[in-house]
């Protein structure tokens, strides 16, 4: 296995997704999966979302949510970066991910959204890269880039991410997640990201708030 003996940690920040199958069911058990992966530790699960599709709109909604951990560093940051990438990977293809089209419909889909303070751009090794390689080769080519390129434009991130960490500046942004946050929803449909449940650590799931009134 790789290199986790340094003991320097840095805070992650990792972005959920699915819109096939059981949603809820399934992102409970990628937490429960991340919460046992080598060395992490799981420090805030935002509450889930659900969202109008991105990009390709002709499939179901998705279900969101973000999670917080702490991870050793690695040996170097983007040798931490592409371990834990590496590992996401593999959780997609134990929750049945298939090839399919970017932005298309999925059982699962782990994105690493921040990762310590550092920018890190690096090519992946085989093992973290796409499962829909085989179906779309330009993906196959790219690029590990964290902090994610998309996530400041992405509402169904922003929403739950400002949710665990609404005063953090990921590098390159050079304004707070709230702040990004604030934005992208004001050029959005009020209903676009609905917050829908709130994370039960001890259930390991996300409850529904009871109906006020
Ligand atoms: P998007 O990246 O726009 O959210 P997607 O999640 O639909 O699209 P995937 O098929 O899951 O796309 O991933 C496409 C490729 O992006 C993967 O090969 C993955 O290794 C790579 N990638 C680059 N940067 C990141 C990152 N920060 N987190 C996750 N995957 C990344
Ligand atoms: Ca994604
Ligand atoms: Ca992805």
């Amino acid at each position: 296995m790789s290199d986790r003996t340094a003991t320097h940690r840095v805070r992650a920040y990792i972005g959920l997704g699915a819109n096939v199958g059981d949603a809820p069911a399934t992102l409970a058990r990628a937490v429960d999966a991340i919460t046992k992966l080598p060395g992490v530790r799981v420090r805030g699960v935002s509450p889930l979302y659900v969202t109008a599709p991105w990009g390709v709109t002709d499939q179901p909604d998705f279900h969101n949510a973000v999670v917080a951990v702490d991870i050793p560093a690695g040996p170097d940051r983007a040798a931490g970066a592409l371990t834990l990438l590496a590992e996401l990977k593999a959780l997609e293809r134990l929750a049945g991910r298939r090839g399919r089209r970017r932005w298309g419909p999925r059982e699962l889909d782990l994105d690493l959204l921040v990762f310590g303070r550092n920018r890190i751009v690096v090519d992946r090794p085989a093992e973290a890269r796409s499962i829909d390689a085989e179906t779309d080769p330009a993906k196959a080519a790219r690029r590990l880039e964290v902090p994610h390129r998309d996530a400041g434009e992405r509402l169904f991130v922003l929403a739950p991410l400002a949710d665990l960490a609404p005063g953090l500046v990921p590098p390159g942004w050079g304004v707070t997640v709230e702040t990004r946050r604030r934005h992208v929803a004001a050029t959005e449909a009020p209903d676009a990201v609905r917050k829908v449940a709130l994370w039960h650590a001890e259930r390991g799931a996300w409850v529904r708030e009871p109906a006020s009134g």
